[in-house]
C-alpha cells in the first residue's frame, strides 16, 4: 500500500526573471515498508520535494496525500497535528534540545502533542537503535552518530505513517554514516516503518529499497535497489 503520494507537483519559486520551477510534475508513490532515497544533483529539486510531501512547503500546485489525507487542502491546524503524530523527521543537523536528556528528546515529540509513550514502542525502537545505555546522556556527550541516531529514535516515537530524513549521513564520518543508514534500513525491516531519505551519499543506494532519481524538477529514474545480500 501507498503511505505518501504525490501527483503532477509543481513548485515554482519566484517570479518574473527569478522565477524557478523546481518541481515540475512529479508523481510518487511512497510504498509502505520501503526505505526509498532520493537522489540527484544539488538544485533538481530533492529539498523541495522532500518539503511538499512532509507538509512543511505548500506546492504551487497538485496533490499530497500522506496517511490517506489530503494535505494540499488542508488547514494549517490539522497539518501541525499531522505532522506532530503521524510523520516523522530527522535533519541533517540532528536538532536536539541540549538540556534534555537522550530518553527526553525521544519522547519529546509525544510530549509536546500530550500523548503517552508507548512503552513497548520504546524499547524496540530503542533496541533496534542500539541506544538502551545512553538514553541518560545529554547530547554534548554522545557521538555525532549517536546524537543522529536519538534524532531517529525520535522520529520514530509515535510510530508514524512516514518518516522523512533530510541528509541524514550529511554530518557523519563514514562509520556512523552506515550505523544510521543500517538503523533507518532495520526499522523498516524489522519495525515496519516507511522512510524516505534525500541523501547525496553513494552508499546510501545500497541500503535502500528504492533510489528516486531527480533532474530539473522530474524523476529521472526509479531503480528497485539491489537487495542487501548482494551488497553486503
Ligand atoms: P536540491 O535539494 O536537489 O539541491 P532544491 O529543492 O533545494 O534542490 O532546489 C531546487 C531549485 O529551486 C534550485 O534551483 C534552487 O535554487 C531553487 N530554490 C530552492 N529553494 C528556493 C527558495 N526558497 N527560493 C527560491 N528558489 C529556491
Ligand atoms: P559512534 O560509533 O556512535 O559514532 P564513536 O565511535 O564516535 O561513536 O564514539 C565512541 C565513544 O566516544 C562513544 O561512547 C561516545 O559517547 C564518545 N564520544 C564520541 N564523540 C564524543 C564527543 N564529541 N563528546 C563526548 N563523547 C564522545
Amino acid at each position: 500500500s501507498t503511505r505518501a503520494s504525490a501527483r503532477d507537483l509543481v513548485k515554482v519559486y519566484g517570479q518574473g526573471d527569478t522565477r524557478v520551477r523546481a518541481l515540475d510534475g512529479v508523481d510518487v508513490d511512497l510504498d509502505s515498508a520501503h526505505l526509498t532515497a532520493i537522489m540527484g544533483p544539488s538544485g533538481s529539486g530533492k529539498s523541495t520535494l522532500m518539503h511538499c510531501m512532509a507538509g512543511l512547503d505548500s506546492a504551487t500546485s497538485g496533490t499530497v496525500v500522506v496517511d490517506g489525507q489530503d494535505i494540499s487542502r488542508m488547514s494549517q491546524r490539522r497539518l501541525t497535528a499531522l505532522r506532530r503524530t503521524r510523520i516523522g523527521f530527522v535533519f541533517q543537523s540532528y536538532n536536539l534540545v541540549p538540556t534534555l536528556t537522550a530518553e527526553e528528546n525521544i519522547t519529546l515529540p509525544l510530549d509536546i502533542a500530550r500523548k503517552p509513550v508507548d512503552r513497548e514502542w520504546f524499547d524496540e525502537v530503542v533496541g533496534a537503535v542500539g541506544l538502551a545505555d545512553r538514553l541518560h546522556h545529554r547530547p554534548a556527550e554522545l557521538s555525532g552518530g549517536q546524537q543522529q541516531r536519538v534524532a531517529c529514535a525520535r522520529a520514530l516515537v509515535s510510530r508514524p505513517s512516514v518518516v522523512f530524513a533530510d541528509e541524514p549521513t550529511g554530518n557523519l564520518d563514514s562509520h556512523s554514516s552506515g550505523e544510521v543508514l543500517a538503523f533507518l534500513r532495520r526499522s523498516v525491516d524489522e519495525l515496519g516503518q516507511t522512510v524516505v531519505m534525500v541523501t547525496h551519499d553513494p552508499r546510501a543506494a545500497s541500503y535502500a529499497h528504492r533510489v528516486l532519481f531527480l533532474a530539473d524538477g522530474r524523476i529521472a529514474g526509479d531503480l528497485a535497489a539491489p537487495s542487501q545480500q548482494d551488497v553486503l
